[in-house]
């Protein structure tokens, strides 16, 4: 219970969803955690029911747009001046852009790279300097199992998380002489609001879900608190040496040729 305890954690897009988990759970390891979230209201109130729930827990939501560098630097130096420097970073924010190639509008284009790839950029950037000045510091990125393998009809989502794993590991090995790693989380399916409004958007939401749940090894999809298990391991002390990585959570699927 106090594997992340006199750690400072910011978690993106931790109103809701995976973000909220992994938020939930480094408050019940100890550590502090600032919610940055685009929507104000939501990173509120999932930091009150955390700081409900978990006794001694400290939140702080802040209200953080991810694609604009200044607002990302205002969330890190709020957490500093209330909570301590940032030494856990999760980029979790993220978007589904899911298009036609050729009938994509550039909006699509711009508003997928703006989160899904700048987004990730602007939250370390704005870490880095003073984790490279503590020469300590982790940084988990949340990738996708889109990041190695392509579902037609889903551009540009997948280059966006081909490119997190790509700044992963460019990053990881630049700071690696100063202590400080970044990996990622590569999820496959994950039942949270995004895969529900994925649902909804299909022609016939029962059977799109129910073939998704077909689709794992495991003949399941995975839950957030799976992926959140796994950000606390790599936040904590017992991740020294991992560095530059990404660890899928998928339950075997990517591994899968075929049934
Ligand atoms: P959700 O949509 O449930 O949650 C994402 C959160 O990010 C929302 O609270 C959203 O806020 C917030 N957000 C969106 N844009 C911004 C922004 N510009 N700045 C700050 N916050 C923002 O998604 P998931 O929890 O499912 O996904 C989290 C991450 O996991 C994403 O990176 C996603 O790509 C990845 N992932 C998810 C999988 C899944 O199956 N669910 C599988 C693989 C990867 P708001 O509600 O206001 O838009």
């Amino acid at each position: 219970m106090n594997r992340l305890t006199g750690k400072v954690a910011l978690v993106t897009g931790a109103g809701r969803g995976i973000g909220a988990a992994i938020a939930r759970a480094f408050a019940a390891e100890g550590a502090a955690v600032v919610l940055a979230e685009l929507d104000g209201a939501n990173a509120d109130a999932t930091a009150r029911e955390i700081a409900g729930a978990i006794e001694g827990a400290r939140t702080l939501a802040v209200q953080t747009d991810v694609t604009q560098p200044a607002s990302v630097r205002a969330a890190v130096d709020e957490a500093q001046r209330a909570l301590g420097p940032v030494d856990v970073l999760v980029n979790n924010a993220g978007i589904n852009v899911f298009a036609d190639p050729l009938t994509m509008t550039d909006d699509d284009w711009r508003r997928c790279f703006a989160v899904d790839l700048d987004g990730v950029w602007n939250g370390c950037r704005a870490v880095l300097p003073g984790m490279v000045e503590r020469r300590a510091g982790s940084i988990i990125n949340i990738a996708s199992t889109h990041a190695f393998q392509i579902i037609p009809g889903c551009f540009p989502y997948p280059v966006a998380k081909h490119g997190v794993i790509g700044l992963t590991r460019a990053l990881g090995i630049e700071y690696a002489p100063r202590n400080v790693r970044v990996n990622a989380i590569a999820p496959g399916y994950i039942e949270t609001q995004l895969t529900h409004d994925w649902w909804n958007a299909q022609p016939d939401p029962q059977a799109a879900r129910k073939a998704t749940l077909e689709l794992p090894p495991m003949k399941r999809i995975g839950r957030p608190e799976e992926v959140a298990m796994t950000a606390v391991f790599l936040a904590s002390d017992e991740a020294p040496f991992i560095n530059a990585s990404c660890i899928t959570i998928d339950g075997g699927r990517t591994a899968l040729h075929h049934d």
